[in-house]
């Protein structure tokens, strides 16, 4: 067995001064039966090093921005570049105009963007955008969508298309949640439901146009986004995509060209960053003028666009351009998923794989996931099992069965094979 003795005692002190061991509730061990967090030490490449000296492959890519992996060397050079031009300036610099001018090269509906620090101001910013131009209050959202921590974000369903949300965190007012209406994904006549009751008091429709929040979950048909962007632009409403997970992931450039759809407002974050902090958001230029110094909507930033973010953007960007960037990391995830459904299926474990290009998700059960219900249905104890056991035998994912495995462009071949290896090992062990 692994030793564990130094993550144990970090994790200790860690909880001692850390609300919880942890900055980010996600990445405690609550629900995958408990056990202490590993302690990390140090990335290289597709590896991951823990304090106790133990070996891993990271298929986390902390949530998804580590797209090159750890430490690639085109991202610390850029970092160390930047670090010795000064790495905040509080004024314009070169660094976010040609960083923006790349942003929109790739995505031409950003004809107006604005960076900020993480997913949840891009977020949150575009629904204060949204009520601004519409002068309307109320949010549509999907079920299950994760869209950062911002109060109007932690809403819950409420039960049935015409009831208003709940609040899913304690300090958010009911009135707050009274803004948000939440309908399932995939379900055409539950936004139909919806905005045919709210539809007169709707600022913007909100999605992750691929859902990264209960798992991979692509839309349905080629024309559900079309048919989302249109129901919100007939109400009067527009349409948000929150692409955080999904902008660079799958090509170079956003989910909404996989589906050639036009909506009127990003908010972006994660990989655009290359590992630093970072969001931005941004679209159509007459929405985008209600933002101050334009507009009347305000939204400022001390650390926004900062020169070292900007540069370690640009550096990201410039590998992930690079031919066959995007077919290796498909390929290799195409590989992996084979092996998992096979070894799954040699010992009799009832799995779903979930895969858009080099991302993935492992549902234990054998029903379809299309929806937060379904992949809430599936088993949450077998999962906490198989993180345990991949975990063990060095093999890093997140420690929630609603996440994804993230295929990087620096696993290599060997990474792969060893994890095919653990695999069929694994659901072995899970079998017994
Ligand atoms: N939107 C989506 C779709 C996300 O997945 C996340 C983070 N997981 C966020 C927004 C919030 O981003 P951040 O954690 O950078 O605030």
């Amino acid at each position: 067995p692994m030793n564990r003795t130094q993550s144990e005692l970090w994790f200790k002190r860690a909880q001692s001064v850390i609300l919880g061991g942890v900055n980010s509730p996600s990445r405690s061990y609550k629900s995958v039966g408990g056990g202490t967090p590993i302690v990390m030490a140090k990335g290289e490449g597709s590896k991951f090093y823990d304090v106790d000296g133990n070996v891993y492959i990271d298929y986390l890519a902390a949530y998804g921005p580590s797209v090159l992996g750890h430490a690639h060397p085109h991202i610390t050079q850029a970092i160390e570049r930047a670090a010795r031009d000064g790495i905040l300036y509080g004024t314009p610099a070169t660094s976010e105009v040609e960083f923006a001018e790349q942003l929109r090269a790739a995505i031409p509906d950003l004809e107006r963007i604005r960076f900020v620090n993480s997913g949840t101001e891009a977020v949150m910013t575009t629904i204060r955008v949204a009520r601004a131009y519409t002068g309307r209050t109320k949010i549509v959202k999907f079920a299950g969508c994760y869209h950062g921590h911002s109060d109007a974000m932690l809403v819950a369903a409420g039960s049935g298309p015409s009831s208003m949300g709940v609040p899913d965190s304690a300090g958010v007012t009911p009135s707050t949640a009274g803004e948000i209406i939440t309908v399932p994904f995939n379900d055409i006549p539950a936004l139909q439901e919806a905005l045919s009751i709210h539809g007169d008091s709707v600022a913007a429709v909100l999605v992750e146009p691929i859902v990264g929040n209960f798992g991979m979950v692509a839309p349905e048909s080629d024309t559900y986004l079309r048919q989302v962007i249109d129901l919100a632009h007939n109400h009067g409403a527009l349409c948000v995509f929150d692409e955080v997970i999904t902008a660079f992931r799958f090509h170079y450039g956003s989910a909404a060209q996989l589906y050639n759809v036009h909506p009127d407002l990003y908010a972006m974050g994660k990989i655009i960053g290359g590992g630093l902090p970072i969001g931005a958001y941004g679209g159509r230029k007459d929405i985008m003028e209600q933002v101050a110094p334009l507009g009347p909507a305000y939204q400022a930033g001390t650390m926004a666009g900062n020169p070292l973010s900007m540069r370690t953007g640009i550096a990201c960007l410039e590998v992930l351009r690079q031919p066959g960037t995007y077919e290796g990391m498909d390929r290799k995830a195409k590989r992996l998923v084979a092996a998992i459904e096979a070894a799954a299926k040699d010992n009799g474990v009832a799995i779903t794989v979930n895969r858009i290009g080099g991302a993935f998700t492992v549902y234990f059960g054998s029903h379809p996931v299309r929806n937060y219900d379904d992949a809430m249905a599936t088993d949450s104890a077998t999962f906490g099992k198989f993180f345990h056991l991949l975990a063990d035998r060095g093999i890093i994912i997140a420690p929630s069965k609603y996440e994804a495995w993230f295929v990087s462009a620096v696993h290599t071949d060997e990474d792969i094979d060893e994890t095919c290896r653990v695999v069929a090992d694994v659901f072995k062990a899970l079998a017994k």
